[in-house]
């Protein structure tokens, strides 16, 4: 597959050096894809959107807690890497209130930084079900009719009345799952990864005009790089995290709403969820220091594979193209 890949690439290489008037930037293609200079990380929500809520403690803190620590983390670890943060306080980023505006803030933010790995920070959730919870009791007054005619009245009562709430039942699922956007958005992704058009963010056009048929094919090629480098980083993020013990479930594809802006983002991009906030045991483990280190710890060693992997495909990419292979 990767012989395939390089082969196209080269073949690609030659194909647009000959053939084409205009200027093409074919070391552009090995240089967006193969060096992590910019990872932009994203702790997902923020007030006033709060994202789930567990018994005590909301999904956009847990996130937010998470992204400084691997931020400080991969800074030490791999100082030659630029940090991007899409929020560094409690609310949604640039001051906005809408969550979707956030969305739109979120991937031009990545896409005007040239970002080269995007990892959005979330914690999980499903439904539980609820449980009535009585919180005490009032009286209440009633009255009912006695005798007949002229007899008639009311007679009054008094009854016990509950006071209640429903309540999410607590989960019982646990581990931490990694999401990459779905194979059918890519030609979202493509719009998205056409350089300098991070204005298509949130523009669902598909009548999109390339400058050329070149730029379209770089496009295309560029995205299927950003698919297969998402999937090798999820994939890394997962097995780390099984390393530590935590459940592991898995790599999945998914087109959803909170899911946008992977495609919107012109780079590799995931969306870590990190664990369960309905379940007791996650939502303590997400909230302690010890959980929130191990969980950027596991990030950071899945960049830190990542980083290598790009490294080496960069470099047989470039021997075979000196070897004319
Ligand atoms: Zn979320």
């Amino acid at each position: 597959m990767r012989n395939k890949l390089i082969i196209s690439f080269s073949a690609l290489f030659f194909i647009l050096l000959f053939t084409s008037s205009t200027p093409i930037h074919s070391s552009k293609i090995y240089a967006q894809s193969s060096i992590l200079k910019t990872i932009v990380i994203d702790p997902g929500h923020g007030l006033p959107d709060p994202g789930a809520q567990g018994a005590y403690s909301n999904e956009s803190d847990i996130a937010l807690a998470i992204a400084l620590q691997l931020g400080k983390k991969i800074q030490e670890a791999l100082p030659m890497c630029k940090v991007v943060y899409t929020r560094t306080d409690r609310n949604l980023p640039n001051g906005l209130t809408d969550k979707n505006a956030a969305n739109r803030y979120r991937a031009k933010l990545a896409n005007d930084v040239h970002g080269d790995l995007y990892i959005s920070i979330h914690a999980n959730d499903y439904e539980t079900g609820r449980k009535k919870v009585i919180d005490g009791y009032h009286t209440e007054k009633y009255y009912s009719w006695s005798g007949k005619g002229s007899k008639r009245k009311k007679v009054w009562h008094t009854r016990k009345v509950a006071d209640y709430h429903y309540e999410k039942l607590p989960g019982t699922i646990n581990g931490t799952e990694t999401y990459i956007w779905a194979m059918n958005k890519n030609d979202d992704k493509v719009k998205f990864a056409n350089d300098s058009k991070s204005e298509f963010a949130g523009n669902d056009d598909s009548s999109y005009q390339y400058d050329s048929p070149e730029a379209k094919i770089l496009a295309n090629l560029r995205v299927q790089k950003y698919f297969d480098n998402s999937k090798s980083i999820a994939e890394f993020v997962q097995e780390e995290m099984g390393k530590i013990g935590r459940v592991n479930l898995g790599v999945k594809q998914r087109d959803w709403e909170g899911i946008w802006v992977l495609q919107a983002t012109a780079m590799p991009s995931i969306l870590v969820e990190t664990g369960f906030i309905c379940t007791p045991s996650e939502e303590a483990y997400l909230n302690s220091v010890a959980g929130q280190n191990e969980m950027a710890n596991s990030i950071l060693n899945a960049i830190i594979r990542y980083k290598a992997k790009l490294e080496n495909i960069n470099n047989s990419t470039l021997i075979n193209t000196i070897n004319g292979k």
